[in-house]
């Protein structure tokens, strides 16, 4: 059994509010949300950063997440993705993984 809490989250060993799911890619709201709308938007497989993955892969990611800001309805008010990669970037889970942060004025960037 992986020990890999997003591996676990996609194979339905941990529960998780999902949104969404096909072959490549699943979204779940984050359990610990920093705005209204907080999805993860994760690879099926386990990729530990970006720099391991192709940009097919990617954009498959993306396309999700435009879709979710849709549903969500932050498509036209506005809202951010976010990818943290490696430790100077604050990565705590070794597994790829979008942000999609939206519902609120978001502020600059740091
Ligand atoms: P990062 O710092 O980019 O690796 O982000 C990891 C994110 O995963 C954080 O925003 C956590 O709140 C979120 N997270 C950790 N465990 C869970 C979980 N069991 N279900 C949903 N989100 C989680
Ligand atoms: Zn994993």
């Amino acid at each position: 059994m992986s020990d890999c809490i997003f591996c676990r989250i996609g194979a339905g060993e941990i529960p998780g509010t999902f949104l969404y799911r096909d072959d490549e890619v699943f979204a779940i709201r984050d359990i610990h949300p920093v705005a209204p709308s907080h999805i993860l938007i994760i690879t099926k497989a386990h990729i530990p950063t970006l720099n391991d993955a192709g940009s097919a892969l990617v954009g498959r990611m993306v396309g999700v997440a435009q879709e979710l800001a849709r549903q969500e309805s932050v498509a036209e008010k506005g809202y951010r993705l976010v990818v943290n990669v490696g430790p100077e970037a604050g990565q705590e889970v070794l597994h790829l993984h979008l942000h999609l942060i939206g519902g609120r004025p978001l502020g600059r960037m740091a």
